[in-house]
């Protein structure tokens, strides 16, 4: 597959440049190691082209949002890379779309309901069974900070009840915790409520360490309080068509 144009591989370069310092500075100041926090490109709405030319600049995991644009443009990338490449399911899903994304996805950032942990845990399970996947699925718990429903999350009141029926899925591997923060209000407040959810989540599940928090607006305090995979769109990517007041 084609990369794309010049100018495109150029914004790209740099926006990614850019976004790589911040992350560096970030971590610097919270006196963190700059490998202790990943950085997750979300590419939902731009090509494969655009994924490929960020594989030759050295980026290797990828954050997808829709069905059925994600899985395809997984398989159009990982057709042409020969390294590994990860790509990360971090929207909501539709139980009927969870087999699909059971295919393509190595973590999914965004469980919240038993019901859609069960769907993907048949799915997974088939999955491995056909041969489709060689590992569980790598599964992260998005917590709702202010229970607000659009943008999706389980309250931190159902966190440990849904955190026990994962470890009971045979295809799902809890591996942490995943917010968004509101629009409203000071990102420092929510991440510094997001760290003393996952504190208390950490004393009964210590190896599910993961913390999936921040984006292009908040990912330096995120950083701050513990983030150790920032998921970076619009940053990167430039700006998406918008279609609808939510995040998708
Ligand atoms: C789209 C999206 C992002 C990226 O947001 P930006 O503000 O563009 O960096 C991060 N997380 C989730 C869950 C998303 O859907």
């Amino acid at each position: 597959m084609t990369r794309p144009d010049a100018q495109r591989v150029a914004e790209l370069t740099a926006a990614l440049a850019a976004a790589r310092e911040r992350l560096r500075l970030a971590c610097a100041a919270a006196d963190r190691a700059a490998d202790e926090v990943e950085l997750l490109v979300v590419t939902k709405f731009f090509p494969a082209s655009d994924v490929l030319a960020l594989v030759d600049l050295g980026c290797s995991e990828f954050g997808e949002s829709r069905e059925p644009e994600a899985g395809r443009k997984a398989a159009e990338v990982r057709a042409e890379v020969s390294g590994p490449v990860a790509f990360d399911m971090i929207g909501r899903i539709q139980r009927r779309k969870a087999k699909s994304v059971a295919r393509w996805a190595d973590r999914v950032h965004s469980i919240d309901t038993d019901d859609i942990a069960g769907a993907l845990d048949s799915a997974a399970t088939a999955a491995l069974d056909a041969g489709e996947r060689d590992a569980p699925l790598e599964v992260l718990l998005q917590v709702s900070l202010d229970d607000a429903p659009d943008r999706g999350g389980v309250s931190p009141v159902h966190l440990e009840a849904l955190a026990d029926r994962v470890e009971t899925f045979a295809a799902l591997h809890l591996a942490g915790l995943m917010v968004i923060a509101p629009q409203s209000g000071v990102a420092r407040d929510w991440m510094a409520r997001a760290a003393e959810i996952r504190a208390g989540f950490l004393v009964g599940h210590p190896d599910a360490s993961e913390f999936s928090a921040g984006m292009s607006g908040d990912l330096d305090e995120a950083v701050a309080y513990g983030s150790t995979c920032v998921r970076v769109g619009t940053a990167i990517m430039g700006s998406r068509p918008i279609l609808s007041p939510k995040i998708t």
